[in-house]
């Protein structure tokens, strides 16, 4: 199966950090399209179009991490879908935990802003994923299904992100069974909510992946990759989980 893996770079990573981290990539041979393996690289805005000038010649494709619903207006300090594609980005992350906490993103805004996207072009990666007590409530199923049935409107066609939010960043994933569980069931959500596209629909396994603990994800059934976030800052422990993919 084909895999995807995601660098979520958050608010890290400035200008110098481009050119070393794009020649890693380069010298690594980052698979070309149509490759086993994508390699996307999704920065802070700013980076965006000089980080597209640097990975050009790579075969990796860039992401942003979030866009307004709107293609433009009186929206202080947000950034457009199309803007977005015109700086060079081929993918949207949304509806990531880190911007549900912090900026209060409901299921509805980010389902707004998977139309924008899709409208722009952009192909949407959507996160979803349950909080420490909602799992140990028995509920992670419940509120994943819940999230993708509400955040994901009836024209979606991209990617989703299966993010347990007590794995991000703390260096914790939930059991192999775990997830191979829940990707499955995201597997039939999908297929029952998109029965043209659903049972194609990459999910990316996201939350604490790590070069040591990739090969063993990657290989799960229904896990079509990875959304990377800390050790995607690292080339080498990129290129390390894009190696573990490349064996799957
Ligand atoms: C993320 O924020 O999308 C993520 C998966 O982070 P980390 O890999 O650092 O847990």
């Amino acid at each position: 199966m084909r895999q995807i893996i995601a660098g979520n770079w958050k608010m890290n990573g400035k200008f110098s950090d481009i050119a070393p981290y794009a020649a890693a990539l380069s010298s690594a041979g980052t698979p070309a399209a149509g490759a086993p393996v994508e390699l996307i690289i999704c920065p802070p805005f700013p980076l965006l179009q000089s980080f597209c000038a640097a990975l050009k010649d790579s075969g990796a494709s860039l992401g942003a991490q979030d866009c307004h619903a709107n293609a433009s207006g009186a929206h202080t300090g947000d950034v457009s879908a199309p803007l977005l594609a015109e700086a060079g980005a081929r993918y949207v992350i949304l509806g990531h935990s880190e911007r549900r906490a912090d900026h209060g993103e409901t299921n509805a805004d980010v389902a707004a802003k998977v139309r924008a996207a899709l409208g722009a072009g952009l192909v949407p990666i959507v996160c979803c994923g349950e909080s420490e007590a909602e799992r140990d409530a028995g509920e992670a199923e419940h509120v994943v299904r819940h999230q993708l049935a509400h955040s994901l409107p009836p024209e979606f066609k991209g990617l989703v992100a299966y993010e347990p939010i007590w794995a991000i960043g703390t260096g914790r994933t939930p059991s192999e069974a775990d997830v191979a569980a829940m990707h499955a069931a995201i597997r039939a959500a999908l297929v029952a909510q998109f029965p043209a596209t659903g049972a194609a629909t990459p999910i990316l396994y996201g939350g604490s992946v790590k070069p040591g603990n990739a090969a063993g994800l990657l290989a799960l059934p229904e896990v079509g990759g990875a959304l990377v976030g800390g050790a995607s800052l690292n080339a080498d422990d990129f290129l390390a989980i894009a190696a573990a993919a490349l064996a799957s």
